[in-house]
């Protein structure tokens, strides 16, 4: 957590400098990752395989054509219907092409975004990670993990722990795998425990259908989703193409290896806090946004905006509008002022303060962004009494305040609410 060095802009019109934020947070090297230790892999392999011939035994399955196509693959993830942010995710790791360790470590750009360890594991997938307040999106079960093709579940578990924090655990993940037609397979790890799909082995899927949660079981330092796309020998197959994969890339929509987007804009009471890891000391913990959405005039107003691949260089306009469009604060900000050791994060989040003064309009405010020519923005309320408060709060919803979306302040149900 930073200090807040400086906090420029509070009380004058419009002015535009760089201003340094008051905290951040970068996703580091070893977050969201994972390496299932090999012992389990070739046991949940073996199951798998006695899953298929025995359904294929009863003719539940029919045996692969000769030469199936290869499905295209549709995207893995799939927020809640009512997620009202930008996006959700940011990609860590990719698959490693280099030789197994102390091998140099290769992704399909030839790039270094994946690893390799000293126990012989290679990354054999690709994890996308909840992003930003991970823990709590896992726990309010945000996102869905759904079948990038059709096919049929060879194999999964669940009931396993899923707040694990360390690629060291030997904890077993709550997966699914899909033996797709195609003949390839997707393995879909680290899922929620409880929320694996209750369709038995065997049971058809389609691509888009619901296979569970994004969680942190097994090997897994924070909630994401590990996709491993086997061919049907075995072999891992890395759905991107690059210098250092010849494979074609396979992936429905295609997936930029950087993908500079902001994921949210949000506003706050206080300084938002998240958690390292969602479990210590034997106690679950999580992440606290300070989430509010409506302000009084002389309150304190926290802003905070979290990337997905942010490099130095890449300026971002900010500005935080009056209802009447005039410019409250306004300015530019580069990962660059942050002085952080690499010039480029799969993900980062940064906060702002401000006070909001005694005459501060009431109406709809704006938090607004531009960055790599989109422009984002979020909308809050300043409010002038407890009343006004009470009903500017349900119709304002933020992420992760869907349990309270029909609550407003003073404790009263708002029309349209149940
Ligand atoms: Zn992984």
């Amino acid at each position: 957590m930073k200090i807040a060095l400086l906090l420029a802009c509070i009380g004058f019109s419009a002015c535009a400098i760089a201003q340094v934020p008051a905290g951040g947070y970068v996703v580091a090297d070893g977050d969201f990752a994972d390496a299932q230790s090999a012992q389990w892999q070739r046991g949940e392999q073996r199951q798998a395989t006695e899953n298929i011939a025995a359904l294929r035994q009863q003719h539940f399955l029919a045996m692969p054509k000769a030469q199936a196509a290869v499905a295209d693959l549709a995207w893995p993830l799939q927020p809640v219907p009512d997620f009202d942010q930008f996006d959700y995710h940011g990609t860590k790791y990719f698959v490693d092409h280099g030789p197994p360790y102390p091998g140099i470590v290769e992704d399909y750009t030839c790039g270094t975004r994946t690893y390799n360890l000293a126990n012989g594991y290679s990354h054999a997938g690709t994890d996308y990670y909840l992003w930003p307040f991970a823990w709590l999106m896992m726990d309010q079960g945000q996102v869905r993990i759904v079948a990038a093709a059709s096919g049929v579940i060879a194999d999964k578990d669940d009931g396993n722990f899923d707040r694990d924090c360390d690629i060291a655990s030997t904890t077993n993940p709550n997966f699914v795998r899909v033996l797709q037609d195609d003949g390839y397979s997707a393995i879909y790890l680290h899922m929620r425990e409880g929320s694996v799909t209750a369709l038995p082995i065997g049971s058809r899927v389609a691509t888009g259908d619901y296979l569970g949660l994004v969680g942190s079981s097994g090997s897994s330092s924070g909630p994401h989703l590990h996709f491993e796309l086997r061919d049907a020998n075995g072999a891992v197959v890395d759905p991107r193409h690059g210098q250092c994969n010849a494979g074609p890339d396979r992936w429905i929509v295609f997936q930029a290896y950087e993908d500079p987007h902001i994921d949210t804009l949000s506003t706050h009471s206080a300084e938002p806090d998240q958690s390292v890891c969602g479990y210590v000391g034997g106690k679950n913990v999580d992440d606290t946004p300070n989430y509010k959405s409506v302000f009084a005039p002389g309150d304190t107003l926290w802003v905070l905006a979290s990337y997905r691949d942010q490099r130095n260089g890449e300026v971002t306009n900010f500005s935080i509008l009056r209802p009447d469009g005039s410019v409250f604060a306004q300015w530019d900000f580069d990962l660059a002022s942050e002085n952080e050791p690499l010039p480029f994060y799969s993900g980062t989040a940064w906060d702002w303060k401000y006070t909001l003064p005694a005459d501060a309009p009431v109406g709809d405010w704006q938090f607004k962004a531009v960055f790599v020519g989109l422009t984002y923005a979020r909308a809050f309320t300043v409010a002038a009494s407890a009343v006004d408060l009470g009903a500017a709060s349900a119709a304002r919803v933020q992420v992760g305040a869907n349990a309270t979306r029909c609550r407003s302040a003073d404790g009263r149900t708002p029309p349209g609410c149940p």
